[in-house]
């Protein structure tokens, strides 16, 4: 090969490489930050347990959030607060959680390998990454579609082959697969939708923020016993963005 058509051919090549080289670059060692958010999390838990009622994290919980790497689930600009224990804008006015309470949440709905989870509000799909970790199959609602077609695909090319997503008003649920196991809303209600109660299987459990979108809202644990009948019980104040859609409030 000449130089001529050698220097032709890197140049041709060299600006296709750049971008992925430039997010490798300078970047922290995201695993040892996983770590340090871990213990982040559980101190927070142990600080809560009296208020929630949950004193620490299920192994198997840590295992997964061990396993997921968030900083894929937040936008390139904020790669570096990816294990900082808060939320973090992903765009559209939404925010993905803070990893405390991706972890009790998770932790609460008690997950087991057999399980279906129903998802409302997919976001950046952190959340049902987690939870797929944990359960057999999860379901995942979004109403803001360039959300849920980018969640889709961050959770496919992450290879979270049993997460489903798709695109609609997730107040009244996704019948197709119901019912559910266990049922996690992201996004604050300000009641809890009855279409998500009819849909938890006997046995299982809800978590879901209920209240005002202009106050701190409730953390609500929602458990349908064996015959059938409904309790809650209010966990925690807590702040997510608003649940939408046309449903009547
Ligand atoms: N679980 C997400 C965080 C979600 S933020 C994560 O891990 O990143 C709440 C999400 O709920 C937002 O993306 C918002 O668009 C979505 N949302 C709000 N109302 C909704 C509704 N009625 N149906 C489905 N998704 C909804």
């Amino acid at each position: 090969m000449t130089l001529k058509k050698l220097l032709t051919l890197s140049l041709l090549i060299l600006p296709i490489s750049w971008p992925a080289a430039s997010v490798g670059a300078d970047e922290p060692d995201f695993s040892q930050l996983r770590q340090q958010m871990i213990e982040e999390v559980e101190r927070q838990v142990r600080e809560t347990a009296s208020e929630v009622g949950d004193d620490h994290l299920d192994p198997r919980v840590i295992k997964a959030l061990a396993s997921v790497p968030r900083e894929e689930f937040v936008p390139l600009t904020r790669r570096h607060q990816a294990y900082e224990n808060r939320p973090l804008p992903i765009g559209y006015g939404q925010t993905i959680s803070q990893p405390y309470i991706v972890a009790i949440m998770t932790d609460l709905l008690e997950l087991k390998p057999g399980d279906r989870v129903l998802e409302i509000g997919t976001g950046s799909g952190y959340q049902a990454a987690v939870a797929a970790q944990l359960a057999k199959k999860v379901y995942s609602i979004e109403i803001i579609e360039i959300l849920g077609r980018k969640a889709r695909k961050r959770l496919k090319r992450l290879g979270y082959d049993n997460v489903r997503v798709r695109l609609g008003d997730g107040y009244y649920g996704w019948k197709e697969h119901a019912p559910y196991d266990a049922i996690i809303v992201t996004a604050a209600a300000s009641h809890i939708p009855p279409p998500l109660v009819r849909q938890l299987k006997r046995g299982g459990r809800m978590i879901i923020p209920v209240g005002s979108r202009f106050a701190t809202q409730q953390l609500v644990l929602v458990e349908k016993d064996r015959e059938g009948e409904v309790h809650t019980r209010q966990l925690m104040p807590v702040t997510f963005v608003p649940l939408t859609g046309g449903h009547k409030r």
